[in-house]
């Protein structure tokens, strides 16, 4: 039962990207679609990953570190951390977590690089910049974006792919368009300054709410939860 009911919210979200992407000519292969389980048990993701899916994602480390274990089996998942990163938590991530999309400081920077190089690991970060108005609290502010960039620039163990916002939450999606552009233009701008390691072509924006938003405006992974897997019971 939940097979088909997985199957026609996966339909749907796909078929809101790519009219998302005829839009504004976009080709739908560019863009990433994270799926994320959070709150919801390992046999919620068995069943989405048994329709395709590749990318998921969860925001604590406690529900992710688990789940991570009991599909461990299955090499082809890419884990995604997204939620607010507490420092002494990451040491639990780094031997498996692909992504990390919630690093918003130097000291999580360092600490991700020093884990990953004792796992033996390159983690792949974004670094999460404060676009919203709503909470001056996830996110660094965009002025210290090309200091933190600079330093990172120097550690072996991380691959800093772009960035990642959240936008304030809202009913009315073109509310939040401005606050999507500023990212893309905070990342275009830090393309041109020339890094050694970053790749920096990534920006991981837009959930069930704002997704054709976020397209518009140059996501290339999107984070979506509720539209695929219902919505949730608790949420924190
Ligand atoms: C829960 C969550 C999402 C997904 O939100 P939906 O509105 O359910 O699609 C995306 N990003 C983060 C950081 C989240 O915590």
């Amino acid at each position: 039962m939940a097979f088909e009911y997985y199957h026609q919210n996966l339909q749907e979200v796909k078929e809101r990207i790519a009219r998302a992407c005829v839009s504004c000519n976009r080709n739908p292969d560019e863009i990433t679609l994270i799926a994320v389980s959070k709150t919801n048990p390992v046999e919620a993701i068995q069943a989405m990953r048994a329709l395709g899916p590749l990318h998921f994602g969860e925001n604590k480390v406690q529900e992710l570190v688990p789940k991570m274990k009991a599909l461990d089996e299955d090499k082809q998942i890419n884990w995604h951390m997204i939620g607010t990163l507490q420092t002494n938590k990451i040491k639990y991530l780094a031997d498996r977590v692909d992504w990390i999309h919630s690093v918003p400081k130097l000291k999580a920077l360092k600490e991700i690089d020093k884990r990953a190089e004792q796992a033996g690991r390159v983690i792949k970060v974004l670094i999460q910049v404060n676009i919203s108005e709503e909470d001056q609290k996830s996110g660094c502010d965009p002025a210290e974006l090309p200091g933190l960039l600079l330093k990172a620039d120097e550690m072996q163990h991380i691959t800093v792919m772009g960035l990642m916002g959240m936008a304030t939450f809202s009913d009315d999606p073109e509310l939040v368009r401005p606050e999507f552009r500023l990212l893309r233009e905070l990342l275009e701008l830090e393309q041109k300054r020339g890094y050694k390691s970053h790749q920096l072509t990534h920006l991981s924006m837009g959930m069930t709410n704002d997704l054709e938003v976020a397209v518009q405006e140059g996501a290339t992974m999107l984070r979506i939860g509720t539209a695929l897997f219902g919505k949730r019971a608790v949420d924190f």
